[in-house]
C-alpha cells in the first residue's frame, strides 16, 4: 500500500492513536508536567477573577468613595501581577517540556532507524526518513509547547466561565448552553477532514526533502549531465505540489475557524441584547450585566482557541502517524541470538543459501549456495557484474537475511549469535568506502574505538595510506568532507582497509577493495594485506584476476551461484568461465 493510500484511510482514532505514543515520552518529565499544571491552575483562576474585579469597579468603584475604587483598582493590580507570573512560569515549563519530549522522540526514532535492516533503508529514501525525523517531529514540539498548554488551559476557562456564568446570572446563562455546541459542531466535523490532508502535506514535504538530498548528494551527476535547470524544475514541482496540499488544509482550517467566529459573536450579540433588555427593566445591575460579558467572552475566547487547538492536533496526529509507522515497523533481522563466543576460529558454512532482494522476488540474487571454508583460509569470489558476490558477503554480515539455507561460523548458525558479536568479528571492507565528515583519525578510529593514536598511525601504515595523509594540510586530525570527499577514491579505500586492519578481527571481508588504486599502490596495499589475511578467514572480491591468483580457493560465481571451485592453475586447466576471464585480462596485460 503506497503512502497516499494510507493516508486516505487515516482515521480520527489512528490520530490519536498515533497521539497517545507520546504519552509515555510526556511521562519521563513529570516534574515539568506537575510544575506547568500548577502554574496553569493559578493563571486560569487569576484570569476568571478578573471579571470580578471589573464588576467591583464599575458597581462599587465608580461613583462611591474613593477607597472603595482604590481598593478595586489595587486587587485588579494584583491580579494582574499573579497573571504574569504564573504565565511566565508556566511558559517555561510548557516551552521545555515541548523541547524535551520531541528531543527524546527524535533520539528513539534515531536510535531504531539506525538498527534497522538493509532491506528497510532500500525501501525508504533517506531524505524522507530525515524529513520524519525533522519535520514531522517538529509538529509534535508546537503541540506539547503550545497546543497542549492552550487545550488545557482553554479547557478550564471555558467550564470556569460557565459556571461563573450561572453564578452570575442562570437565566442568561442558560442561553449559552445552547451557542456552546453550535460553535463546536464545525470543529468536529472538520477534524478528519483535516488528518487526511495534514497527513498528506506531510508526505510531500517528505517527498521533496528526498529529492533535494538525492541531488545535493549527487551534485556532480548533477551538474556533469548540465540537469541544474532540469532539478530546479523538478524540485519546484515537488514544492509547488507540497504548497498546494498545504493549502487544501488551510482553507479547511481557515473555513472552521471563520465559521466558529461568527457562530461565537452571534451568540454573545444574542446575550447581549437579552441582558440590555434585564438591566433596563431593571432585573439585572450594569456591573452584573459587565461580568457576565467578560465571563462571556473569555468563554468564547476559548471555544476559538479550542478550535484551533484541535486543526493542530489533527495537524500533529498527520505527522505523528508518520513517525509511529517507522516505529512501529520491526526490523526484518531481528537481533534474538544471544551467543557470544569468546574466540571465533572462523569456520564459515554456507548451507543451500537462497536470497531474494525484496524489490526483485522474481529473481534470486543467490540459491543453491553451498561453501565451506576452513578457518585461515583464503577464498576469493571471481564472476561477473551481478553474479552476487556482494550478495553473499551482505548475508554473512547480516545486512539482509536469506531467505532459505543457513550460514553458519564456527558450526553456529550466524542467527543464534548476537549481531553485535557476529559484525565484531568480522571486518568489511566495502565496494564503495563509506567515510564520515570527521578527522582522519576519527575515520580509522571507527574500526575500533578505543585504539590509541599510535595503533591508528600503524593501521595507517600498514595500509600504504601514511605517506598521503602525512601530506595533508594537518595530517591525521585533516578533516574530511561529508562521505570523505577531499580524498581521491584511491586514498579512500586505503582510509577504509587501515579502519578493517585496526579491527584486527578474525574474518576478512573485502569487496574490491583495492580496485580504486594505481597498480603500484594496489602492490604496496596488497602487501599488507598479505599480512592481515594470514592466519584469518578472508573472503575476497576481485574483478583483477592478478590479486586473487595466490588464494587458497576461487570460487567462481555465475547468475547467483557457484559454478565452479578450485585453484587459479587448476581452474585454468579446467576451460570455462575463470579460464575465459583470464585469458581476456592477461591477454589484455600483455598487449
Ligand atoms: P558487482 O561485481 O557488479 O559488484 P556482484 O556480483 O557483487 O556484482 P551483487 O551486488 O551481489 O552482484 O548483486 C546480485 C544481484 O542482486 C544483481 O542482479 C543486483 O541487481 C541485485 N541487487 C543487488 N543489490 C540489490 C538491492 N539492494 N536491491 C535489489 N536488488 C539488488
Amino acid at each position: 500500500m503506497t503512502e497516499v493510500d494510507k493516508s486516505s484511510k487515516l482515521s480520527r482514532s489512528e490520530v490519536f492513536r498515533s497521539l497517545r505514543g507520546v504519552t509515555p515520552l510526556l511521562s519521563r518529565h513529570k516534574g515539568l508536567l506537575i510544575g506547568w499544571l500548577l502554574a496553569l491552575g493559578v493563571t486560569s483562576s487569576a484570569t476568571l477573577t478578573l471579571p470580578i474585579a471589573a464588576r467591583r469597579i464599575i458597581d462599587q468603584g465608580l461613583g462611591a468613595s474613593m477607597a472603595h475604587t482604590n481598593k478595586a483598582f489595587v486587587f485588579a493590580v494584583a491580579v494582574a501581577i499573579i497573571m504574569a507570573i504564573g504565565t511566565a512560569i508556566r511558559f517555561y515549563f510548557i516551552s521545555l517540556l515541548g523541547e524535551r519530549t520531541v528531543g527524546d522522540l527524535r533520539k528513539q526514532l534515531y536510535s531504531h532507524l539506525i538498527g534497522m535492516d538493509l532491506a528497510f533503508h532500500d525501501r525508504h529514501r533517506s531524505g524522507d526518513l530525515i524529513s520524519r525525523l525533522t519535520a514531522d517531529a517538529e509538529l509534535l514540539r508546537s503541540v506539547i509547547g503550545s497546543t497542549i498548554s492552550v487545550a488545557l488551559r482553554s479547557l478550564v476557562t471555558v467550564f470556569g466561565s460557565l459556571a461563573m456564568l450561572f453564578v452570575t446570572s442562570p437565566r442568561l446563562a442558560a442561553y449559552t448552553l445552547i451557542g456552546i455546541p453550535l460553535a463546536v459542531l464545525p470543529i468536529v466535523f472538520a477534524g478528519r477532514t483535516l488528518a487526511k490532508a495534514s497527513r498528506r502535506s506531510q508526505d510531500r514535504i517528505g517527498d521533496a526533502n528526498s529529492l533535494a538530498t538525492e541531488t545535493l548528494q549527487g551534485v556532480a551527476t548533477v551538474q556533469s549531465n548540465t540537469r541544474e535547470d532540469y532539478e530546479r524544475g523538478r524540485y519546484t514541482q515537488s514544492m509547488d505540489l507540497a504548497v498546494r496540499t498545504a493549502r487544501k488544509r488551510i482553507t479547511t482550517q481557515s473555513l472552521v475557524t471563520a465559521l466558529v467566529m461568527l457562530l461565537v459573536f452571534c451568540s454573545i450579540i444574542a446575550l447581549l441584547w437579552l441582558g440590555a433588555n434585564d438591566v433596563t427593566q431593571g432585573h439585572m445591575s450594569g456591573g452584573t450585566l459587565a461580568q457576565f460579558l467578560f465571563y462571556a467572552i473569555i468563554g468564547a475566547g476559548s471555544v476559538g482557541a479550542l478550535a484551533e487547538v484541535w486543526n493542530e492536533l489533527q495537524k500533529a496526529g498527520g505527522g505523528m502517524s508518520r513517525i509511529s509507522e517507522l516505529l512501529e515497523t520491526p526490523a526484518a533481522v531481528q537481533d534474538t541470538g544471544n551467543a557470544r563466543p569468546e574466540s571465533v576460529r572462523g569456520e564459515l558454512q554456507f548451507r543451500d543459501v537462497r536470497f531474494e532482494y525484496a524489490n526483485r522476488c522474481d529473481r534470486p540474487a543467490i540459491h543453491g549456495f553451498n561453501l565451506h571454508i576452513q578457518p585461515g583460509e583464503r577464498v576469493a569470489l571471481v564472476g561477473p557484474s551481478g553474479a552476487g558476490k556482494t550478495t553473499v558477503l551482505n548475508l554473512l554480515m547480516r545486512f539482509y537475511d536469506p531467505t532459505d539455507g543457513s550460514i553458519a561460523v564456527d558450526g553456529t548458525d550466524i542467527r543464534q549469535v548476537s549481531l553485535q558479536s557476529l559484525r565484531e568479528n568480522i571486518a568489511l571492507v566495502p565496494q564503495s568506502p563509506s567515510l564520515f565528515a570527521a578527522s582522519v583519525m576519527d575515520n580509522i578510529r571507527y574500526g575500533r574505538l578505543d585504539a590509541g593514536d599510535d595503533e591508528v598511525i600503524a593501521a595507517a601504515r600498514a595500509a600504504n595510506a601514511l605517506e598521503f595523509i602525512q601530506a595533508l594540510p594537518e595530517g591525521f586530525n585533516t578533516l574530511l568532507g561529508e562521505r570523505g570527499a577531499r580524498l581521491s577514491g584511491g586514498q579512500q579505500q586505503r582510509v577504509a582497509i587501515a579502519r578493517a586492519i585496526l579491527k584486527n578481527a578474525p574474518i576478512l571481508l573485502l569487496d574490491e577493495a583495492t580496485s580504486a588504486l594505481d597498480a603500484q599502490s594496489e602492490r604496496a596495499v596488497q602487501e599488507a594485506l598479505e599480512h592481515l589475511m594470514a592466519n584469518r578467514t578472508s573472503l575476497v572480491i576481485a574483478h583483477r584476476l592478478a590479486t586473487v591468483r595466490n588464494s587458497d580457493r576461487i570460487v567462481v560465481m555465475d547468475q547467483g551461484t557457484i559454478t565452479a571451485i578450485g585453484t587459479h592453475d587448476s581452474l585454468l586447466a579446467e576451460g570455462g568461465l575463470y579460464a575465459d576471464l583470464a585469458a581476456l585480462q592477461f591477454m589484455a596485460m600483455e598487449s
